[in-house]
């Protein structure tokens, strides 16, 4: 059963959207993931600010 995420915040960095969410267990986790289809690019993680530099410095193979 695939969770239900809740994604706020949602930013676009060049390619790259950046959200947070509720992980349903107490805790906000950050997302950083590429809309460019074939790419494929997605990450996680515990702040915000780790999510959106992963996203700014992230380099497109598509
Ligand atoms: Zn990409």
């Amino acid at each position: 059963m695939a969770a239900y995420r809740r994604f706020r915040n949602v930013v676009r960095m060049g390619p790259v959207k950046v959200a947070t969410y509720y992980d349903g267990r107490g805790r906000d986790k950050h997302t950083a993931a590429c809309a460019t289809p074939g790419c494929g690019f997605s990450t996680e993680h515990d702040d915000r600010s780790a999510a959106e530099l992963t996203a700014r410095t992230h380099r497109c193979k598509a």
